[in-house]
């Protein structure tokens, strides 16, 4: 296995800064439409049938930026073992994630096999 080189870590940085500047912009974005949502329902005549629309449309824009939220943590925790030079390794056997992997998803913490025995362990 070859580590990493300073060149890929660039790479994949510069890739992990798009994705968050993406998961911010979205998260404001659906925090806009939330606010705007609230404030038109708060001043509108209330009407049961579209109340339960509204509520509903707020609650798939509250789980939206619960999903960003979480891609934004993924993406400060890649960055975070970017800077402490862990970045690459596998939390949980500590073998080095194929480039392949990484440059697919830069957020990837574990090994292709590590990885699916997490997954199948919830
Ligand atoms: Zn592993």
């Amino acid at each position: 296995m070859t580590q990493l080189t300073a060149q890929d870590i660039h790479a994949l940085s510069r890739q992990l800064h798009a994705m968050k500047q993406s998961a911010q912009g979205e998260i404001r974005l659906a925090n806009d439409d939330l606010r705007t949502a609230r404030q038109a329902g708060a001043s509108e005549v209330h009407n049961f049938s579209d109340d339960a629309e509204t509520l509903q449309a707020q609650n798939v824009r509250v789980e939206e930026i619960e999903i960003d939220q979480t891609r934004l943590a993924e993406i400060e925790f890649a960055e975070k073992l970017i800077a402490e030079g862990r970045y690459g390794k596998c939390i949980d056997c500590g073998c080095d994630i194929a480039l392949q992997r990484l440059t697919a998803m830069p957020t990837a913490v574990r090994c292709a096999a590590c990885q699916t025995a997490a997954e199948q362990s919830l």
